[in-house]
């Protein structure tokens, strides 16, 4: 999202005033948020309270762990999944992409059952979906390739 300016005035969100400063969100989630010097001191001492009203502490702290535990599995030598394509393949498999620490990457297929099972967003491994069935090593790491 973009910031307003009146000439090179940036303009207030709050009130539509010009001559605001952007103020950074405390938990660094957020887009910092332009308000004029009224408004910044109306919301200065609740400025914490809101952005941890607005998820923003929850969702930075999700963001850290997932981080640091992705950061983990691939020091550790593991591959996260990075993509997926459902093939045109008669069994409908999904070509599912794996991305280690170097940036290589491996592909496997697998039932449509198998993705699904762990959700899109979650971190998941080349282990983890061994454990609901034998997955089909790709020959070709073109994602549009049927092999
Ligand atoms: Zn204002
Ligand atoms: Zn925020």
């Amino acid at each position: 999202m973009g910031y307003l300016y009146r000439g090179s005035n940036l303009v207030c969100e709050s009130c539509g005033d010009t001559n605001a400063t952007k103020h950074k969100c405390p938990f660094g989630w957020c887009r910092p948020t332009a308000l004029c010097q009224n408004c910044w001191s109306e919301h200065k001492g609740k400025w914490r309270q809101l952005h941890v009203d607005a998820g923003c502490e929850a969702n930075s702290e999700e963001y850290n762990e997932k981080a640091k535990h992705e950061a983990e599995i691939l020091r550790n030598g593991g591959y996260l999944r990075c993509a997926a394509l459902t093939s045109k393949r008669p069994d409908k498999k999904v070509k599912v992409f794996f991305r280690g620490q170097a940036g290589d990457e491996k592909a496997f297929f697998m039932t449509k059952e198998a993705y699904h099972s762990i959700p899109i967003g979650a971190l998941a491994i080349i282990e983890d979906y061994q454990k609901f069935e034998e997955l089909e090593p790709a020959q070709n790491l073109d994602i549009y390739s049927p092999l």
